[in-house]
């Protein structure tokens, strides 16, 4: 009974002082080593070890000990496979005795246990904090066969208990060690002050950073929320203010932008200031505060040179709209000058040739008749180019007008042009969905179509013209369709570009201008044109036009 008790009050004495140690250090291993000490001391073994669990979960590492040999503690581990008594405890929580190991049936027990003269051992789970796995096992050991008693079991089991805490208490500290660490670089890296208002006097503590950032003196300085109002600029006072209150009253983060006269030099700043309410010891305002103003120079800076490169832009594009149109004019202007030159070349050519013909000589006469079909050349491209040009600068009148009369007249002037009948027909629809165009400009656009459709005929055979109209969902579309040679697939768009031809003067005369006149006459009456051809195959052009409303009547011209 006397040595019971004895040993009881060792036990105790044991837990006290483990429990001292455990509360005042903060080195795991320290702990852990002493407890394998003092828990050997209480248990008479002086052989005890903690294995930890690996974050892997099937592996226990030797992580403390007293009375084992070099290689063992720091290095030595135990697998957790199913037929070892650390696996049982982990798995169940309950202590696991084997009071001799030799006799043991039901565990396998790791090598370097019996190398190092293990010959009992008892297992105690050490728990992990909530929600987390067990941190591992306290083993006490012992060199002689051992039967652990009741008495025993239970102070392990307590002493274990009093080792997770530990373990825990380290852990939560390492925790938020490790987060005040990161928070404290956030705050460096971000150039951020942090303070703390009582929300009662105003009174506001804040870190050297925050302090610096309003220029005052130092640190600790006697500063509240007033004389924080009083640095903020006059202008922005009233809504720092108001920022404040509100939010208080709506229990929401406080967020303020605002300039200051700093203290000091007093520069103007600008700061950013962000809290949050914080009522557990009364209520407090908990925030950081950042001075934003190099972020406000560059955004300042950029709303301004963007200011300034819309005006470029708008300064530029008028200009170039002013020499587009004086290009234009020139263009005009030069075209139509070169027309009287040119008619006196060829009028004058074509005298010599009538009246002075004998004198010229058979040579002379050549040349003299090759004046006269450059100067007819000439005059085509530059009765086209003035045609284009019209076509570009003409006032648009756009009026409600059916398509009939353009197709009529752009008939009437393939007719006069001389194109023989014999060798083309033309079919026209009966009628056509009234459009809204300027007159003008469409019938440009579709004698060119027609022109080139009564043009670009196969050779040796009869041609034959269509031309009829749909209405589309989007408009009218115009369709003039021939059964010529077709085009292929790849000049299809650059087609439409003015001076773009696919043939040589002598097969197919012409200057490449009639297609640019669709294109650019289309544009301005705000339609849409297009071809649908293959080479050999015939060409179907269309241009697509804006429909008259229901009902409308053709309006005079
Ligand atoms: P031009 O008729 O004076 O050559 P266009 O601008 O009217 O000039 O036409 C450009 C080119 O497009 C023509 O040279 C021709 O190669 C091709 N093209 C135009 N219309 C047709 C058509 N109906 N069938 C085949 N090719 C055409």
């Amino acid at each position: 009974m006397d040595e019971d008790h004895s040993r009881q009050l060792r036990q105790q004495n044991i837990l006290a002082k483990f429990g001292e140690l455990a509360l005042q250090s903060d080195d795991l291993d320290e702990i852990l080593t002493e407890a394998c000490r003092l828990v050997g001391e209480a248990l008479g073994t002086d052989f005890a070890k903690v294995v930890e669990l690996q974050p892997d979960g099937n592996t226990l590492l030797v992580r403390a000990g007293v009375g084992w040999k070099d290689g063992v503690v720091g290095v030595a581990t135990i697998d957790v496979a199913d037929d070892t008594s650390e696996a049982y405890a982990l798995k169940t929580g309950e202590p696991m005795i084997s009071p001799d190991i030799d006799e043991e049936t039901r565990f396998r027990y790791a090598d370097f246990l019996i190398d190092n003269g293990a010959k009992a051992v008892a297992n105690v789970i050490i728990i992990g904090g909530k929600d987390r796995p067990p941190f591992g096992i306290l083993q006490v050991d012992s060199r002689t066969r051992r039967e652990f008693s009741e008495e025993d079991v239970a102070f392990l089991r307590t002493y274990a208990n009093l080792l997770a805490a530990a373990v825990d208490r380290l852990r939560v500290l390492k925790e938020v060690r490790d987060t005040s660490t990161r928070l404290r670089l956030a705050f460096e890296v971000g150039e951020l002050g942090s303070f703390e208002m009582d929300m009662a006097s105003g009174r506001t503590t804040g870190s050297d950073r925050y302090h610096r950032i309003f220029g005052n003196p130092a640190p600790g300085a006697d500063w509240t929320w007033d004389a924080l109002l009083d640095r903020v600029v006059p202008d922005d006072r009233d809504n720092v203010a108001d920022a404040m209150r509100s939010a208080l009253a709506e229990d929401q983060e406080l967020r303020i932008e605002c300039q200051i006269l700093r203290g000091g030099d007093r520069a103007l700043r600008w700061i950013e200031l962000r809290g949050r309410q914080d009522s557990e010891e009364g209520i407090r305002l908990v925030g950081i505060v950042a001075d934003i103003t190099d972020r406000k120079l560059a955004e300042q800076s950029l709303v301004a040179t963007n200011e300034t490169l819309e005006e470029k832009v708008s300064d530029r594009t008028a200009l170039l709209a002013e020499s587009n149109a004086q290009l234009d004019a020139f263009a005009y202007t030069v075209s139509h000058d070169l027309r009287a030159p040119l008619r006196a070349m060829e009028g004058f050519a074509r005298i010599l040739l009538e009246d002075h013909g004998a004198k010229l000589g058979e040579e002379g006469e050549r040349y003299a008749s090759r004046i006269v079909g450059a100067a007819t050349r000439m005059e085509v491209l530059i009765n086209d180019l003035l045609a284009f040009s019209r076509v570009q600068r003409a006032d648009v009148a756009i009026k409600v007008i059916d398509p009939a009369r353009a197709v009529r007249s752009a008939i009437a002037e393939l007719r006069g042009s001389g194109f023989d009948e014999s060798v083309v027909t033309v079919d026209v629809a009966p009628s056509f969905p009234l459009v809204r165009a300027d007159r003008t400009i469409l019938a440009q656009v579709i004698s060119n179509l027609v022109v080139n459709a009564a043009k670009f005929k196969a050779p040796d055979r009869r041609a034959h013209i269509t031309i009829w109209a749909e209405p589309r969902a989007e408009g009218v579309r115009i369709w003039v369709e021939d059964d010529g040679i077709g085009i292929a697939p790849e000049h299809q768009t650059r087609i439409f570009n003015v001076f773009e031809r696919l043939h040589g003067q002598e097969s197919y005369p012409g200057t490449g201008v009639g297609l640019a006149i669709v294109k650019t006459g289309v544009e301005r009456l705000g339609g849409t044109y297009g071809v649908e051809t293959s080479l050999g195959a015939g060409s179907r052009f269309w241009v697509e036009l804006q429909a008259a409303e229901d009902g409308a009547r053709e309006e005079p011209a």
